[in-house]
């Protein structure tokens, strides 16, 4: 890491076989402060010579690494988890910075997170190492021998790095692959940072990460011959695009992809439990409903549905603070990154013919944080509510992937079934009712990778999470990062 000056911008490199090394052209790409527009740091624009660079190191240290013992690799995933608290603080500002999620949920909530999942990768590794064993007939012996797959492939979205870059390491170390990270083009300096103290832990080669364009850097790394699993968290286009790139040379692939989750209010609730639920915890959140589980249709049973309008728009108004994410104070930051903006700001007047403002619809940083202009070229959308009376709206079908959600009204069980299902995708959705009959038929009902019960975005290491149709498939598991070899000893 170079240090910042007065005039030059800190600089961020790739890490490749433990050592910090530029892009081999030198070339930067400035990295801008999502709350002002600025930039405020360079990271590395790297080439299709770098990739080659990075996955021989990758390669080059996967046999010793797989040959390791599970325990032994469980104790390097602990230094790790240790390691996140002993620079807890830097890594949430960086987070905080980079992406513009407010500080006081980087610190408080991801942090803690980041280190359970290291600790639980450590106790998961023996699973990773455990076979079955079969018998077939009195002198044969057939068992399972569990095996890492080789070089693991993490690529991860711009709305949650850390997040996502831990997932997906710490489940294919503890198996025994190694790995190269390539996080986003626009959100790549807290994984860089992250990858170098990583680094200082694990022997050289083991854990790479490479920052680049998804169009050429990403695109060389998933058809490498050298790599030998694709994760991905990102839009279905990406995932499209690596499916056509893998299907010569097919490598298992996961696919954690987009969302447009209902959140079901029913009459019976605990409507204030419920509100909470549906806005500051649903979808208006830290980190701007940048999030893939964002509950962004929000269904409120008729008889209560003017009195939930009231109660939300209440509680968003009491509960949002609006701006700078590094002051404690805020609750909700700036959109990530400037083409984002650019999209939410479109839906919004998609959303303004399609249906009717309950909250919200200003964006700006002149018009949203008066009296501070340094924020005035940072991309500010304010929490933003519509009622909308058809399912079929586009803004009540593609993903907004912003602090932008619809609410409408239902009659039955039904109809709320119904309705939560007719989306392309299936990420997540929330219900909200005091009838566990009710609860456990939604359950069964709704087309989800995850349904939540008086609760939502429960995501953690104790429970899967992943999607189905178009939201993907696949977890970042341990299992997922092994292979299964079937073997048979004939004896006498
Ligand atoms: P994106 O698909 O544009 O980019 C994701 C990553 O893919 C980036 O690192 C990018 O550089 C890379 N990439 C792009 N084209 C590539 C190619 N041809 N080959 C290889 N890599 C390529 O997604 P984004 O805009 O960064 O993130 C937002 C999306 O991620 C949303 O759709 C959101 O719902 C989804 N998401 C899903 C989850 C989940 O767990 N299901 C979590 C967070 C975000």
């Amino acid at each position: 890491m170079t240090l910042t000056t007065a005039n030059k911008l800190k600089e961020y490199q790739n890490v490749v076989n433990g050592e910090l090394v530029p892009a081999s052209s030198g070339e930067t790409v400035d990295s801008l402060d999502p709350a002002t527009g600025e930039a405020w740091a360079k990271v590395p624009r790297s080439s299709l010579k770098d990739v080659d660079t990075i996955v021989a190191s990758a390669r080059q240290a996967f046999p010793a690494w797989a040959a390791l013992s599970a325990l032994e690799r469980a104790d390097y995933m602990r230094q790790i988890g240790d390691l996140i608290a002993e620079h807890a603080e830097e890594i949430a500002e960086l987070e905080a910075r980079d992406i513009g999620w407010v500080i006081r949920e980087t610190t408080y909530g991801l942090i803690p997170v980041l280190k359970q999942i290291w600790y639980d990768a450590a106790g998961a590794t023996a699973v990773a190492s455990r076979g079955e064993t079969v018998q077939m007939g009195p002198t044969s012996l057939g068992y399972t021998l569990r095996e890492p797959l080789g070089v693991v492939l993490g690529i991860l979205p711009w709305n949650s790095p850390l997040f996502t870059f831990t997932m997906k390491a710490a489940y294919a170390l503890a198996a025994g692959n190694t790995v190269v990270i390539k996080p986003s083009e626009s959100a790549a300096v807290s994984s860089l940072r992250y990858g170098e103290l990583l680094a200082k832990v694990l022997p050289p080669g083991v854990l790479n990460v490479i920052c680049g364009k998804g169009s050429e850097v990403g695109d060389a790394l998933v058809s490498h011959r050298d790599i030998n699993k694709v994760t991905l968290t990102g839009s279905g286009t990406t995932a499209q695009a690596i499916a056509k790139a893998t299907a010569q040379h097919p490598k298992p692939l996961t696919l954690e992809l987009g969302g447009k989750s209902p959140n079901i209010v029913f009459a019976d609730a605990n409507l204030e439990k419920a509100v909470d639920g549906i806005t500051t915890n649903g979808i208006f959140t830290g980190n701007a409903g940048q999030l893939c589980v964002g509950g962004s249709r929000i269904l409120i049973q008729r008889p209560i549905f003017d009195k939930m309008l009231t109660l939300m728009k209440e509680h968003i108004e009491k509960s949002i603070q609006l701006g700078d994410p590094m002051s404690p104070e805020s609750t909700m930051g700036p959109i990530v990154n400037l083409s984002q903006y650019k999209q939410i700001c479109s839906y919004i007047d998609i959303g303004l013919e399609e249906g009717e403002v309950v909250f919200g619809g200003r964006h700006g940083g002149a018009e949203l944080l008066p009296g501070k202009p340094q924020f005035e070229g940072g991309y500010w959308v304010e929490p933003t509510l519509f009622r909308v009376e058809s399912n079929a709206h586009r803004i009540c079908q593609e993903e907004i992937f912003g602090p932008v959600a619809v609410v409408m009204p239902f009659d039955t069980e039904e109809e709320a079934i119904a309705l939560a299902n007719d989306t392309a995708f299936g990420l997540g959705a929330g219900v909200w009712t005091s009838n566990l009959d009710c609860a456990q038929r939604m359950i069964r009902n709704l087309d989800s990778g995850n349904v939540w019960v008086n609760t939502y975005r429960r995501v953690g290491v104790e429970l899967p999470f992943g999607g189905v149709k178009d939201s993907g498939y696949g977890t970042d598991s341990i299992l997922e990062n092994t292979r299964e070899k079937a073997c048979v000893i004939e004896m006498g």
